[in-house]
Parts: C-alpha cells; structure tokens; sequence
C-alpha cells in the first residue's frame, strides 16, 4: 500500500473533461502570458488563482479532507500538460502536495482534520522544507534541530532553496530531534511549521531557469513551534516521512519532464516545416529528421515509464524502482529534447523572442529534485539487484 492517497476509482469520463478544461485553460490564460512572467520573474499570482480553482492543490488530498483525491495517473497527465507549457507553475502545488502528503500519510487524526481542508483548499499553501547550505543528498547530514521545551519545541538552523519558500505559509520542516543519534535517521523528526516569530524567509534567489516560483533560504531563530505539530507526534520518524513521499514525488518530476521533452518536440516539429533553408523546410533535411526521430521516441518512452509507475502506485504496489527508472529518463528526456530543440530553431533557440529557450533553461532542475540523476541509477542499480538476487 502507498498511503491515502492511492488505490482510487477515477471516471475516464470526469478525467476527460479534467483534461480538457485544463488544455483550454493553458491555451487561453497560460500560454499568452508565460514569457513575459517567466523573463520578469514574477509570481503569478492570477494563475496560481486559477490553479486553486481548479482544485489543484488538493490534487491528491483525499476527498473526506476536501481533495480531489486524483490517482497518481490523473495526476501525472495533468503535471505533463501543464509542463509542455510552462513547468514552473507545476512547482507551486507539487511542493504544497508533498507537504499534504506527509500530512495524511503520517499526521495524526487531529493534525489531519486541522490541516487537511485548508491545504485542500489553497487556504494554505506550503511546500516541504528538506535541503539546508550544507546537506542536499545527505539528507541525514542536516544540521537543524527541534528543543523540547514544555508543550512546544524550540527551532534553530538554517534551510535552503524551499520551493514557495516566500509566498508559502506553512512548510513540512525535517529536523534532528536527537542530533547524536545512532543510524543518523533515528534522531530525525518532521514538522509542520507554520510562519511565525523566529521564522525568517531571506531573498528569492536568482536560478538559471524554474523562473516566478519563489525558492528561498528560511533561517529559524529559536522558533517555536508547538508539540502537536511534530509529525504523528512521535520522534526519530521524520527521515523515514520525509522521504516517504518519494515514489510519488518522482513521479511527478517524470511528468514533469515529460511535458519538457514532448513540448520542446511540438516546438521543433512546428518550426522545422516552417524554417527553411536550400529551398525546403529543414523538417525534409535528414539531419534534422533524425533528432526529431529520437526526440518523438524519448518522449514516448518517458510518457509511458512515467504513467507505468503511476499505475503501479495507483494498484498500492511498491514503485521505487519504477518511478525511480521514469524520474531519470524522463528527466534526462527532458534535458536532450529541449537541447536539440535549441538546435533545431538556429539562432532563434538562442533568442528570448521563441519558448524553446524556456524549457532549456528549466529542463536541468528535473535532473537534480527528488534525488540527482546520479544518485537516481545507483538507486536504481540496488533496488534491481535486490529484486534479482542469485539464490
Ligand atoms: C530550483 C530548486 C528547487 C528546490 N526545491 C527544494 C524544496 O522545495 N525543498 C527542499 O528541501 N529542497 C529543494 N531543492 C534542493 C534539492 O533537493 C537539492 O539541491 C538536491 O537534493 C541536491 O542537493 P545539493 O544541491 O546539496 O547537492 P549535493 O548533495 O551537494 O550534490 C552535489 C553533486 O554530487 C553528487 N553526489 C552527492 N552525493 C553523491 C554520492 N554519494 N555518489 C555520487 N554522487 C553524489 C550529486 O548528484 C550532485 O551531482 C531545490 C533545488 C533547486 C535547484
């Protein structure tokens, strides 16, 4: 089993008509406006509005908590479609939803009914706190740590590059409860951390692209947060929470990277029978066929490793091999289509004027969330010779 928010039934006909609004959706109010914030750098915040309506960030909450209690394949092809337009915006409630996760998996009865319908809703918005200056992928390396002090506990450390860091409110905070602990984990607690007194968020910072999503440093100085909202209100679980979101957090990012490598695709099948060059559209020249033939098949074997994880999940099996295989690819599918979608449009993938750019500049960031491409295939190496073992 995967938790809450799997094994559902989901019409094809409500998942139809899902799609659909949210295609004319990207079409009508994305689309048009996507360069000018993405060059601004602006949070948008008449999308994420929109988003909210749409019942997004309660994507995967379960409908007794106010959810649209989505199944991760529903969930998958809508993170896909968004992406092929504009990536970034899928950050704003995928991060907000690992928070929920954590939350309805982990949470007690009473965290669940207090947080859960004001996720649910966008009342709250938030993301998940993990990353600090000096431990990324050495996750129990953190340094934070979590004072038992009376009925509360007492916050100091620093985080680092949290998605919806500014314009979030409330954020799941990994911490050392036991900072001595012996493995590592057994000292680590999760927290949910609402803004508040000793909570301060720094600057937005400046990335390459994954542009008007807010990513920040949080600095917390003897923050205090009360003891009921430590995660399932036990300590020394918060590694295993933390982490315990991954299978459907790598799916998303594969979604996400598939909408990369299937919209930078559309860009360059369009612009290759337009552009011509020695009296015929470059689409006819044999050098550009052949990207535009390994850029279709990547997509399509991103596409469906990503939706065979999803599935896997939504039948409550054990996934981590699965989305840890689709979050590669699809990642890496990401990043060599929207490089050779560059390519394709010539000088014109170099200027700010065409969207090819755009999914440059944010492809390489699906290669580095939810666990690097490197540490990706080592996982990935592990779990298929643990499944393979020579008896
Ligand atoms: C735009 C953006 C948004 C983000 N949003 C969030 C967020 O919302 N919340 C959050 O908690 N974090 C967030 N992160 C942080 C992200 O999760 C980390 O950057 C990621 O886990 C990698 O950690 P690191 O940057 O410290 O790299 P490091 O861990 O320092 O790794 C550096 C390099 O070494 C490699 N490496 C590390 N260890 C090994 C090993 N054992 N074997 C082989 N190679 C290794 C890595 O793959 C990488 O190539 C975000 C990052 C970015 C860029």
């Amino acid at each position: 089993m995967n938790g809450p928010s799997t094994i559902r039934n989901f019409d094809p006909a409500d998942e139809e008509l899902l799609l659909n609004t949210i295609d004319r959706w990207l079409e009508k109010d994305v689309r048009p406006v996507v360069k000018q914030y993405d060059h601004e750098d602006r949070w948008p915040a008449e999308i994420v509005e929109q988003m909210r309506q749409f019942g997004l960030f309660g994507a995967t909450v379960s409908p007794e908590y106010g959810g649209l209690g989505l199944p991760a394949t529903t969930y998958a092809r809508i993170v896909m479609r968004i992406s092929s337009v504009w990536m970034a915006i899928t950050g704003i409630f995928n991060s907000h939803l690992m928070l929920a996760l954590a939350i309805e998996k982990f949470g007690t009865p009473a965290q669940k009914q207090t947080w859960l319908p004001k996720l649910a809703s966008g009342e709250i918005r938030g993301g998940l706190a993990l990353t600090e200056p000096d431990a990324g992928t050495d996750l129990q390396g953190i340094r934070m740590t979590a004072r038992r002090d009376g009925d509360s506990y007492v916050i100091n450390g620093t985080k680092t590059w949290i998605s919806n860091g500014i314009e979030g409110s409330a954020f799941a905070l990994l911490v050392k409860t036991d900072p001595h602990a012996q493995p590592r984990y057994n000292g680590m607690s999760l927290f949910i951390a609402p803004k508040g007194p000793g909570f301060a968020v720094g600057k937005k910072l400046e990335k390459l692209g994954y542009k008007s999503i807010d990513s920040a440093e949080m600095v917390f100085d003897n923050y205090r947060v009360p003891a009921d909202h430590l995660i399932g209100e036990v300590e020394g679980r918060g590694f295993k929470q933390a982490t315990g979101g991954l299978e459907l957090g790598r799916i998303n990012v594969a979604a996400r990277g598939v909408g990369i490598a299937e919209g930078a695709l559309a860009l360059s099948t369009q612009y290759a029978q337009i552009r011509k060059t020695f009296g015929k559209p470059i689409a006819e020249h044999q050098a550009i066929q052949l990207k535009l033939g390994e850029m279709a098949t990547r997509a399509r074997a991103a596409r469906l490793l990503t939706l065979d994880a999803a599935a896997a999940f939504d039948r409550g099996e054990r996934c981590d091999l699965e989305a840890g295989m689709a979050k590669y690819f699809a990642s890496e599918a990401a990043l060599e289509n929207s490089t050779e979608g560059l390519r394709i449009h010539g000088a014109y993938g170099y200027s700010k004027e065409y969207d090819i750019e755009r999914l440059y500049r944010d492809a390489p960031l699906t290669c580095i969330g939810e666990g690097t491409n490197e540490m990706q295939r080592m996982i990935i190496a592990k779990q298929w010779i643990k499944r393979n073992q020579v008896t």
